[in-house]
């Protein structure tokens, strides 16, 4: 069985793709943290994010660079954001995505297109999404918590940007499966969202 779970940035669906996996028993693969080493790589061989050359030979990362805490902070992922735009930097990626979603016994997935490009066939599919000033206001505290010095507006600001690039790019733009199930988690607490996800996910099945 794949679950796909996709959504912008500080949606919740990495947290609750990680519970649904703990749920339902299956490996979970966070796929931004790919494109994230990606944006990664260009920095550190002193690229340009916006060349389609330098990224895609940043596609040819270390494994180490998965556990680079790095990988976390916001400048890599406004990296990883720009890099994602390159038809080329996806397809060098779509391979690994694919086969981790193909394993025996099944996978969960989070990102962009896992619904749409990486696993169209999955047997559940949902969207997650929330209002640009949610999101904002859990990742100020997120970062707040970590002793990042950042207003709320400069977070808003880099999500709008984030979001606009994501929704409007050529190749695997952010949108929904038209099969996909929508969960706002605006409104919703951590523990409120992972129940809706998990009902969300047991009703596909039963489909
Ligand atoms: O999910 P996360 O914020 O870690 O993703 C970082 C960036 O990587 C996103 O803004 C998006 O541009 C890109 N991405 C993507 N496709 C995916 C996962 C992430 O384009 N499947």
């Amino acid at each position: 069985m794949i679950i796909a779970v996709d959504g912008p940035t500080a949606s919740g669906k990495g947290t609750i793709a990680k519970a649904l996996g703990e749920h339902f028993g299956l490996p979970h693969l966070d796929t931004g943290l790919l494109y994230r080493a990606v944006g990664r790589q260009v920095f550190l061989d002193g690229g340009d994010p916006d060349d389609g050359g330098d990224a895609l030979a940043a596609t040819s990362f270390p494994d180490s660079m998965l556990a680079d805490p790095h990988l976390r902070n916001e400048e890599t992922g406004g990296l990883a954001s720009r890099v994602s735009v390159h038809p080329a930097v996806r397809q060098a990626l779509h391979e690994r995505q694919r086969s981790f979603a193909t394993q025996e016994g099944g996978a969960v997935l989070d990102g962009r297109d896992i619904g749409t490009v990486i696993a169209p066939e999955a047997e559940a599919k949902l969207f997650i999404t929330a209002s640009v000033e949610a999101r904002a206001q859990r990742r100020f505290l997120e970062m707040r918590d970590r002793g990042v010095q950042v207003t709320l507006l400069e977070i808003e600001d880099d999500l709008r940007r984030r979001d606009e690039r994501d929704r409007n790019r050529a190749v695997a733009p952010l949108i929904p499966a038209p099969d996909a199930m929508v969960i706002d988690t605006s409104s919703l607490g951590k523990d409120e969202a992972i129940v809706t996800a998990i009902k969300a996910v047991e009703e596909a099945l039963s489909a």
